[in-house]
Parts: structure tokens; C-alpha cells; sequence
């Protein structure tokens, strides 16, 4: 699990947002990694959950019920972590797309062939706001609406020429228009600024930011639905796109054009969402991938969660939280 709030983050916030970030493709989420949990719940109640077992078929699992709950049941006070083997060598690539189609047809045929670590992608938007930003020079001789950054594990020898390979179909079949393999761990890092620099690159423009998910099949759906809606309805927004693709996650970036003030910037955007979300309704995704509900989603649970789940999530508060001392209105009232 890694994710670009490693450096301001503490584990019992990882557990409580269940945080994914750039890796989740290979790694999963954090809950995959939470063997055993202490927890005090608004009740008072400490409760040990999981234990560090690895099987324990005695009924519901607690500790899952608290990771990804944001604090609305209980603190978690202690956490046993899974270790992962280190991995081997990594290689990472930056391939020019010329179309959102196209970047999931490089996606499958990356992800059948190689054992991917990450599939990223931005936008030329995204990319040139972090080249201005981190005076950085993009890798690739040409521009291109679309780009990604993929990272390799180099599990055996033949990862290397079954990379070029892969590489070469895309460029055959029209997929990419142009690509670069990091020469070095120095480039590598450098590669991973354009996709890594992007929320600071773009902080300066007050972005309204959206954090969404849908299946990976309904991603190109997804994708086309969503920026023609945006064109349409906000010629005048500038819309940075970029995020964990590979599993069905995309962060959506309204930057606030310099000539309308914060509250009617604010305003549009919650229509805009409205719009956006009723896409993520219709496909069956997410208004929140990985940054949780909080206060700001929670006027907007509805187009994820059923009115029963909502009502069975409130339910489960009740018990363990029975004098909603625990992030009150937070995720729901
Ligand atoms: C720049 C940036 C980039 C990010 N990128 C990603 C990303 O790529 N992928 C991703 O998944 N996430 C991302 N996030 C979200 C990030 O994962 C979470 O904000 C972070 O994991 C939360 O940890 P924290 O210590 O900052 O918690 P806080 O912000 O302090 O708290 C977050 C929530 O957890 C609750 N909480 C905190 N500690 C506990 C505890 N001990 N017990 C119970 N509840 C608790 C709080 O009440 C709150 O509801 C990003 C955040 C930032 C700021």
C-alpha cells in the first residue's frame, strides 16, 4: 500500500479511510494488510479483533467493520500488520496515449502479459501543471492528450523483452504514440513526479477535487460520459484528470478559473457533481474511491449506498457508538 499522504499519515488514520493509492493493483488495499486490530469503541468497550490469525471462521469479522469505518465506531488504539516479501527490481515506463480508449486496451494487454505493480494515468493538463510547477521536462518527444505511467516488477529474466514487446504492440496497433523506459532509479523517480507532484502541482488553482470509482469494464464509459458532460456544461473549467486507473479509480480536479470567486466557483462544481454522480449511479460506482465521505460526500451517500444499507450502517452505529460521541455527523446523521 502506498499512497501520496505517507509522509503526513499515521496507520489508525490508513485503517480508519482504508487507503489504497498507486499500488492497490498488486498490494490491495490496506485492509489487506490489517491482521489484528485493538479497538475502543464509543461505548467504552475495548475489543480484540482478529488476533494476527489467518483463519477464524467464528462468525462476523469486527475488524473489517472498523477499517474503512472513518471513527464513527470506535479509536483504533493498536494494529498487527502484514509483511510483504520486498519486491524485486522495479522497471517503470511513461507511454503517450492517443485516445481514452485506447489506454484500456494497453491496460489489458499490459496486466495479461506482465506482473504490473501500477498503472497510472494524468492528462496533458496534469502533466504540463507539473512540468510548470517542479520546472521538470516531460521524457517523451511528442505530446499527447493521455499518458500513463506503468511500473514492472522484474519477477525473472524475460520481464525485460517481454516488456519491449508489449511496448511494440501498442505502438502497433495504435494504442501509443510514443514511450520511454526509466534508464534509472533516478529517472524512474522522475517518471513518478508527473503522476506523484500533481495534487501539489495543482494546489495553488484551488481545485474542487473528486475521488470516484467504477468497474474497470465501465471505465471508457465512464470516461467518455464524464468529459462530455464537463465540456458541455463548463467550457470554461479546467478539468485535470488523473488517478489509479488500473483498478477503476479516477481523481477529477476542477481547477477555479482566475475570473470567478470561490463561492460561485463552489456553487458550479456542486452542479457539476450532481451531473458526474449521476453517471456514477448509473454504472454502479463509486462517489468516494478512496478518500472517504466525511462531511463533504455525505450529502451525496445516496448515489452509492442503498437507503437500507445507510439505514443498517446507522444501525451498526448505534451499537457501538450509542451516544454518537465518535465522529458525530460524520459519513451520515
Ligand atoms: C496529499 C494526499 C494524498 C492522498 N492520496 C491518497 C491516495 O492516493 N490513496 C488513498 O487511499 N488515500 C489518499 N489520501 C488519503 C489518505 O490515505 C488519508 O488521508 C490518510 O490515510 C488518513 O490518515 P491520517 O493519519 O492523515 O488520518 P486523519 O486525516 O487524521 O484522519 C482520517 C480519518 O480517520 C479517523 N482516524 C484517525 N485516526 C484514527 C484512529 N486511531 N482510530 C479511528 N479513527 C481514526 C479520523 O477521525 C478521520 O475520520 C491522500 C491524502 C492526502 C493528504
Amino acid at each position: 500500500v502506498d499512497f501520496a499522504a505517507v509522509g503526513s499519515s499515521h496507520i489508525g488514520g490508513n485503517i480508519a479511510t482504508n487507503a489504497g493509492g498507486i499500488k492497490v493493483l498488486r498490494y490491495g488495499l490496506t485492509r489487506d494488510w490489517v491482521a489484528g486490530l485493538t479497538v475502543v469503541t464509543g461505548a467504552g468497550e475495548v475489543l480484540k479483533l482478529g488476533g494476527g490469525l489467518v483463519k477464524n471462521a467464528t462468525g462476523f469479522d469486527l475488524r473489517h467493520l472498523m477499517i474503512g469505518s472513518e471513527g464513527t465506531l470506535g479509536f483504533v488504539t493498536e494494529a498487527t500488520i502484514k509483511l510483504a516479501l520486498a519486491p524485486k527490481p522495479l522497471s517503470v515506463l511513461m507511454l503517450a496515449v492517443p485516445t481514452l480508449d485506447a489506454i484500456m486496451k494497453v491496460f489489458a494487454e499490459f496486466r495479461s502479459r506482465l506482473p504490473l505493480t501500477a498503472f497510472e494515468y494524468f492528462s496533458d493538463i496534469a502533466l504540463k501543471t507539473v512540468a510548470d510547477h517542479a520546472h521538470l521536462s516531460s521524457p517523451l518527444t511528442s505530446s499527447s492528450p493521455h499518458y500513463l505511467v506503468i511500473e514492472i516488477e522484474n519477477t525473472d529474466s524475460s520481464i525485460e523483452g517481454e516488456m519491449l514487446a508489449v511496448f511494440e504492440k501498442c505502438v502497433e496497433e495504435g494504442w501509443a504514440t510514443d514511450g520511454a523506459i526509466a534508464q534509472s532509479e533516478t529517472q524512474a523517480k522522475e517518471f513518478w513526479r508527473f503522476r506523484e507532484d500533481i495534487s501539489e502541482a495543482t494546489a495553488p488553482y484551488s481545485p474542487y477535487k473528486n475521488d470516484v470509482s467504477v468497474k474497470i469494464s465501465d471505465v471508457p464509459e465512464f470516461l467518455e460520459k464524464t468529459d462530455s458532460i464537463l465540456k458541455k456544461n463548463y467550457p470554461d473549467f479546467t478539468v485535470v484528470w488523473f488517478g489509479h486507473i488500473g483498478d477503476g479509480n479516477m481523481h477529477i480536479n476542477i481547477l477555479k478559473p482566475a475570473n470567478l470567486d470561490r463561492e460561485q466557483f463552489l456553487k458550479k462544481c456542486a452542479h457539476a457533481n450532481d451531473l458526474l454522480f449521476e453517471v456514477i449511479r448509473d454504472l454502479h460506482g463509486s462517489i468516494s474511491a478512496e478518500h472517504g465521505v466525511g462531511l463533504v460526500k455525505k450529502p451525496y451517500l445516496e448515489f452509492t449506498r442503498s437507503p437500507q444499507e445507510i439505514a443498517l450502517m446507522k444501525g451498526i452505529k448505534a451499537v457501538f457508538d450509542p451516544d454518537q460521541i465518535m465522529n458525530p455527523g460524520k459519513v451520515f446523521d
